[in-house]
């Protein structure tokens, strides 16, 4: 039937929106002009590309946008290449589609390319806050984008320009922190993920990028979430206008006016204006006002929305009522991963009915394929592999051991304990001296992450041994005695993502765990002792601290624990600053700057210098 409707004609070969030497807005509105409305809703889905495995023609049937690999998605495929050639098979699908518009391909590239076995692991956000160097951010996720281009995806959820007010919250450790103003300073990471000129977009080192999760995700109050759980991104922000556009609506504004962000993932949570007091919370995804009066309006984001996973189901309403409010609120692209054909089949109904008007949807498919085209997908569909050689290499390694030096907070230093010297005698103890997969944290291969030997790196222990061969290691402590100078406990938390926080723990705790506890007094008790937290957040450690003589907030380094030992043998000084308030009590959270009778353990910006 296609050759009798001119409406669904192959395009020739010299239609405008093929031809790269027209301006973009251009080649968009030709390209607009051609399509059917299904061809249009299926740029506004996206599936998750596990639901692709067994059917990849749903690519085809369903006029598909966009693909993820999300956080759950396994088995992931364990080469570059392997990923690349992937990510090129979906591809072939849509270019085999009538216009052949190519899919966008989108990952959570959060801390380096996570997904991908073999890549350069970063330290997590909150460690790069410590640093407080926006040029190696950008040096990071510049690498970050490297990797992930080479490999397939041509987009990345990253990076999370949250500002954590609740460090209960299991995202702490994705944030660079509490204050706003330096989480805008560390939007650096934007440039380094899109290049700073549009043209950038297309070079085979770069990728879209995408500010989350707007916005206030992590300024929700504790406790209140609709769920009566604690994930806190997914609860309630209960604010007045001053301040959730002082604390959570500024790092967006930057984004979008310095940076010029690409895309925007509106937030989980809701917002509850306390001045109109009628205690009647709205969702970010049916925030009409939010996303398109203040976000697109009036801030003058011109990239397009993409939902979270699922974030439209959470909607009241049945799922006809869900879709309409979401994409009458503003949102442009839609995270269905195991939904896509009930989502078209919904939308398309719904205009149909006349319940969303046609310029909506031509203003979102608009915005998509401005993405697609500044991408240089159009020319290139399939991925480039000029850089696949650079995944994981020592020049990419080394700027990731800098960033963990940059970021290890020295918090007390009693005597001088620290820098050790090679010479001295050092018994090592607890088990994130020595797990990658702890030191990676939540985000690395999959989504919680996981312990143990996961990718291919440094542990700290590693580290440690190639400054001093000679350490001596007990992950439970056992027989330290023995006449060493110096014991170094590893503390801290094994690996979570999103949710209450320290599975591994037990509980949503900010506690250390007994086995550490006891580490500490086993050690701390029979020599000089230095304690380092391997941690997404701040730990309570005000009982302990008079025990140990230095204590080092070490993050969640990722892949290079070299940059852990380069800071404790001292060939790189402790320079990091808490990018958070660290609190005496779990009772004292929330805890920020600013705060009224602030009396923080250690207060936002603290961090020692080992030099004198
Ligand atoms: C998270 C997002 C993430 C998405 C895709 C969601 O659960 O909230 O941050 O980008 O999953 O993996």
């Amino acid at each position: 039937t296609s050759g009798s409707d001119p409406a669904l004609a192959a395009p020739s070969a010299n239609a405008p929106y093929l031809n790269p030497r027209l301006p973009v807005a251009a080649r968009v509105h030709d390209l607009l002009g051609r399509m059917t409305l299904q061809e249009k809703v299926g740029q506004m889905t996206q599936a998750e590309r596990s639901s692709m495995a067994t059917d990849p023609t749903q690519i085809t049937d369903l006029d598909l946008g966009s693909l993820l690999s999300g956080g759950g998605s396994t088995p992931t495929p364990n080469t570059p290449v392997a990923w690349a050639d992937m990510v090129d098979g979906f591809q072939a699908q849509a270019m085999s589609t009538r216009l052949r518009i190519p899919i966008l391909y989108g990952i959570d590239s959060v801390h380096g390319d996570n997904n991908l076995v073999g890549a350069t692991i970063f330290p997590q956000n909150i460690a790069m806050g410590a640093t407080r160097d926006p040029k190696l951010v950008e040096q990071e996720e510049h690498i970050t984008a490297t990797e992930t281009r080479a490999s397939g995806p041509q987009w990345v959820f990253a990076a999370c320009d949250c500002v954590v007010r609740d460090d209960r919250w299991g995202r702490t450790y994705e944030s660079y922190g509490e204050d706003p103003k330096l989480v805008e300073e560390m939007e650096t990471g934007i440039d380094g993920f899109q290049g700073t000129s549009v043209k950038d977009l297309a070079s085979p080192d770069h990728v879209l990028a995408t500010s989350k999760h707007f916005a206030g995700d992590g300024d929700t109050s504790y406790g209140s979430s609709t769920n009566g759980t604690y994930t806190l991104d997914q609860g309630i922000d209960i604010v007045d206008w001053k301040h959730f556009k002082d604390i959570d609506l500024a790092p967006y504004v930057t984004a979008v006016q310095q940076h010029h962000v690409g895309s925007i993932m509106p937030s989980y949570s809701s917002v509850d204006w306390t001045e109109d007091g009628v205690g009647n919370p709205v969702k970010m995804s049916a925030n009409k006002q939010l996303l398109t009066n203040v976000l697109k309006e009036k801030i003058g984001f011109k990239g397009f929305l993409i939902s979270d996973w699922q974030a439209i189901e959470q909607l009241p309403g049945d799922y006809a009522t869900q879709v309409r409010t979401a994409v009458n609120a503003g949102l442009d692209m839609f995270m269905e991963p195991n939904s896509a054909p009930k989502f078209e089949q919904t939308l398309i109904g719904e205009v149909q009915d006349g319940q969303v008007a046609t310029s909506r949807i031509d203003d979102a498919v608009s915005r998509i394929l401005t993405a697609k085209f500044e991408l240089g997908l159009f020319e290139h569909p399939y991925t480039n592999r000029t850089n696949i050689g650079t995944i994981g290499s020592p020049a990419h390694r080394a700027v990731a051991r800098q960033a963990v030096a940059e970021s290890q907070v020295l918090l007390k230093n009693a005597d001088h304990t620290l820098p050790l010297k090679p010479s001295q005698r050092v018994y090592v103890a607890g088990a994130n001296a020595d797990d990658i997969g702890n030191q990676a944290g939540g985000w690395t291969v999959s989504w919680q992450g996981s312990s143990g030997d996961t990718i291919p790196g440094t542990t700290i222990l590693q580290g440690i041994r190639q400054d001093d061969p000679d350490v001596t290691y007990s992950a439970d402590a056992s027989q330290p005695t023995g006449g060493y100078d110096v014991g170094v406990v590893v503390v801290g938390e094994t690996p979570y993502a999103e949710g209450v926080g320290d599975v591994g723990n037990g509980s949503n705790t900010l506690n250390l765990s007994a086995a550490d506890q006891a580490n500490i007094d086993t050690v701390c008790g029979a020599m000089k002792c230095v304690v380092l937290d391997v941690a997404g957040r701040p730990q309570i450690i005000t009982g302990d601290l008079p025990k140990i003589d230095s204590y080092v907030m070490s993050w969640l380094p990722g892949s290079e624990g070299e940059g852990v030992a380069d800071t404790l043998f001292g060939k790189h000084a402790y320079t990091g600053k808490l990018p958070v308030s660290w609190p005496r009590s779990e009772a004292q959270e929330p805890i920020n700057i600013g705060d009224k009778d602030y009396d923080p353990l250690f207060p936002f910006g603290y961090g020692l210098t080992d030099r004198h």
